[in-house]
């Protein structure tokens, strides 16, 4: 059966004011996500994984210009009128941002909210029946004592309760597909792990697919099975997440693993990586990544590595195989 979510070959470039160049924020990306299967996107900020994910609600500026294919379930999203794409969003794909301030509206009531958002796919609901249902949804992403939340302000919730909230109202019209943009990077570490938790609850329960964003390898690494590794605007890595995280085969995947906190050690190691990813307006020639890179050779300068598979991982770069094999840590290479 088709995929439910088959991204193939996107391309979204954005004119400057003046008109002139057109950068592109994302290349020749390719993604797939399956049902019941969370699918880890990862980078750091401006490697192009939100816009990524704002092309595929269509939720982009006017300033940019789409190229490539975005099926759900088959249907062909980029060919969809501005109306249609409106009920698929909602209705079908459910999106939770960063900041659960930003979807909450403070003036209305929690529940109140949660039973608009049933109303707005769903006009042959009453009202009654809407806030019974969001009742039911606080119930779902486990808020204690639902009765009584509903009718609270979201400045009476606490920062996890407000990104549950916020998770109840995109699971309103029963989504295929949740798409949560670094959805814990604003609570803190045990919160995280019980956001996590739930996404994760709801996959089983659901069967939805869920394509979870962060800049974080680590909060991926025990709840998604698949995942792709951006940087630069494209997807440089990508496979199950036990083979990659058995063995890396891009430096900048190696990087990050290598950056994570180790369990049996009390402090943070400092980022493996040196340099910062280039601005979207001067990226760099051949590998994108080569100016950071350690295992760079002159070929990566000039040359662009594409993806290509090497045993169970794809990935882009010219030296992959010297990459996977090579135990020691990026310092030593
Ligand atoms: Fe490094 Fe070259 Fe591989 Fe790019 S292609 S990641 S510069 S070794
Ligand atoms: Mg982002």
């Amino acid at each position: 059966s088709a995929p439910l979510l088959a991204i193939r070959d996107l391309t979204v470039s954005f004119a400057t004011r003046r008109g002139g160049h057109a950068f592109q924020a994302v290349s020749g990306v390719d993604l797939t996500v399956q049902s019941g299967e969370v699918h880890g996107v990862v980078g750091e900020s401006g490697s192009g994984k939100s816009v990524t994910m704002l092309a595929v609600m269509q939720l982009l500026s006017q300033s940019a210009t789409i190229a490539g294919s975005i099926m759900l379930d088959g249907q062909e999203l980029t060919a969809l009128s501005d109306r249609q794409m409106r009920k698929i969003r909602g209705a079908r794909i459910g999106y939770i941002f960063q900041d659960p301030m930003t979807a909450l509206n403070p003036l209305l009531t929690v529940g109140e909210q949660i039973a608009e958002a049933v109303r707005i796919h769903r006009g042959d609901v009453g009202h009654k029946h809407a806030v019974a249902r969001a009742i039911d949804l606080l119930r779902l992403v486990a808020i204690p004592n639902p009765e009584k939340r509903a009718n609270q302000y979201p400045h009476e919730f606490s920062g996890g309760m407000r990104q549950r909230a916020v998770i109840a109202m995109a699971m309103a019209n029963e989504p295929d597909l949740l798409i949560a943009d670094e959805p814990t990077t604003a609570l803190d570490v045990t919160i995280q792990a019980q956001i996590m938790e739930l996404l994760d609850q709801l996959r089983r329960e659901k069967n939805i697919g869920i394509v979870l964003v962060t800049h974080d390898l680590g909060v991926v690494a025990g709840v998604a099975k698949s995942l792709s590794i951006m940087y630069a605007g494209r997807v440089v890595e990508r496979g199950l997440v036990d083979d990659v995280f058995a063995a890396p085969h891009h430096p900048y995947t190696k990087g990050l693993l290598e950056s994570l906190p180790q369990m049996d050690e009390r402090v943070e190691r400092l980022s493996a990586i040196a340099g910062a990813p280039p601005p979207i307006s001067a990226r760099p020639s051949g590998c994108p990544f080569h100016p950071r890179c350690p295992y760079v050779i002159e070929r990566c300068r000039s040359e662009r590595p594409v993806l290509r598979p090497v045993g169970p991982i794809d990935v882009a770069c010219h030296r992959a195989e010297i990459v996977a094999a090579d135990k020691g840590t990026l310092q030593d290479a």
